[in-house]
């Protein structure tokens, strides 16, 4: 019976129970993370097609556990989400990035626009504008240079909901851009309705550009198509390579972002680069 035993909880342990565990351990450390300082931000440059110059930065955030190092957010932000602490963790990242905008300026460093990411839970909250609004007013930044990036399921999970909270932050003179565009469900006409400033074009369309999947790259232009026809700017996310950029440029695309112009670095590594301008 004992041995019995042991085989069944080794089973458990194998699969969901493992999950579960490494789950919890993850949840438990993301509690201390805020307190410990341990969140950072990275900025990954977005840059206009046919000048090759900076327009604005996207912050994306870095966890450096203690021991484990380096934790990307694909390992974190759905537990941080699903436990609430995502409420938080956001509302760091929304000040840092401020602040960071804010400590640019005083470098002398022409104003950038930085680009936030929204979770759902996130914009739901129903304190999101107030303390969105706060952060502005203590950090002192130009509210125009802040872009929010929501998805096109956070917005079209409540049309009415979220059109009223766009104009909140359009009316302060904030930014939006619909991150990950292709990949939802959203019907255009109601895309329409929502003040956008910035469809991001989702990079699994970047990536299929000269491949089988898309061999004429028809899915990419008629996804700038669709920006261009909505009046908004269009950023291709995932861009790797020359040959993708010069497709891009080609078809109208305005800016791009991705490894081809650099990775996500460090503050002081995108200051080095904002100095300049570019980053090839
Ligand atoms: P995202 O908003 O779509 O961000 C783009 C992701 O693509 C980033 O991954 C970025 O490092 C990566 N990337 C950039 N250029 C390239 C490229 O050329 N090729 C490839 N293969 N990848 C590229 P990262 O930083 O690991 O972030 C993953 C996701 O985590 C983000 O996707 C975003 O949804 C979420 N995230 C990141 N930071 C935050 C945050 O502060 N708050 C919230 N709520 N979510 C965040
Ligand atoms: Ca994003
Ligand atoms: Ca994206
Ligand atoms: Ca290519």
């Amino acid at each position: 019976a004992k041995e019995h035993g042991r085989n069944n909880y080794q089973f458990f342990s194998h699969d969901m129970n493992t999950r579960a565990v490494e789950r919890q351990l993850i949840e438990n450390n993301l509690r201390r993370a805020l307190e410990s300082h341990e969140f950072r931000l990275h900025y990954q440059p977005k840059v206009d097609l046919k000048t090759n110059r900076i327009t604005g930065v996207e912050a994306l955030l870095r966890w450096e556990h203690p021991e484990w190092g380096l934790v990307l957010p694909e390992r974190f932000i759905m537990i941080a989400e699903e436990c609430g602490l995502i409420i938080p963790i956001g509302r760091w990242v929304l000040n840092e990035a401020c602040e960071q905008a804010v400590r640019w300026r005083n470098e002398g460093i022409s104003p950038v626009s930085i680009a936030v990411n929204v979770s759902a839970l996130e914009f739901r909250h129903r304190d999101f504008f107030e303390h969105a609004l706060a952060i502005l007013q203590t950090t002192g930044v130009d509210p125009t240079c802040l872009q929010l990036e929501l998805t096109e399921s956070v917005l079209m999970r409540d049309v009415a909901t979220s059109a009223t909270l766009l104009a909140q932050f359009k009316a302060m003179g904030v930014q939006i851009a619909v991150d990950d565009f292709g990949t939802g469900y959203s019907s255009l006409s109601y895309l329409n309705q929502f003040p956008i400033d910035v469809l991001k074009i989702d990079q699994s369309f970047v990536r299929a550009i000269d491949t089988a999947q898309d061999s004429d790259g028809g899915i990419v232009s008629a996804v700038i198509g669709m920006g261009k026809n909505l009046n908004q700017r269009v950023i291709a996310e995932g861009v790797e390579d020359a040959g993708q950029f010069a497709f891009l440029d080609a078809h109208g695309c305005n800016e791009g972002q991705g490894y081809f112009f650099s990775k996500p670095v460090n503050a002081g590594q995108m200051q080095a680069m904002l100095n300049t301008g570019a980053c090839i």
